[in-house]
């Protein structure tokens, strides 16, 4: 499906094309602490089909596999938007979050749920309190 994202401020905004069965949920560590949150839901997207308006900032980490993988965020809003391999990654993994469509992303699988937040798997229990 086709997909069009933008960072909290809309200094970056983007197209995509994902399959959204691909959807997934990342527990990991560096999930955890590069996202803020407890985990990160992302869908893969083939690079030749993002295009890109603005210039996201990036964050190059080493990935449990020894990879270099760059995160890419807007430098002025801070709002989280994909990550890649390398410097010409075939792909990328966008960042649901600031998908438009994102309510139609459902995840289909999780991952790394060893360093997961116990609480995080189990969501629903959670009592719901007003805002
Ligand atoms: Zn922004
Ligand atoms: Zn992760």
């Amino acid at each position: 499906m086709k997909i069009d994202g933008a960072c909290h401020c809309g200094e970056i905004t983007y197209e995509a094309r994902v399959d959204p069965a691909r959807t997934i949920v990342c527990h990991c560590g560096d999930c955890q602490t590069i996202s803020g949150g407890p985990c990160r839901v992302n869908v893969p997207a083939l690079t030749e089909n993002l295009t890109v308006t603005g210039t996201p900032t990036s964050y190059v980490k080493t990935g449990g596999s020894g990879d270099a993988v760059t995160t890419a965020f807007c430098g002025t809003c801070g709002s989280a938007l994909w990550s890649g391999k390398g410097d010409t990654p075939a792909f990328v993994f966008l960042r649901t979050g600031v998908i438009r469509q994102r309510a139609e992303l459902i995840p289909t699988a999780q991952g790394f749920c060893e360093s997961g937040q116990p609480w995080a798997m189990e969501m629903a229990k959670i009592p719901v309190v007003g805002r």
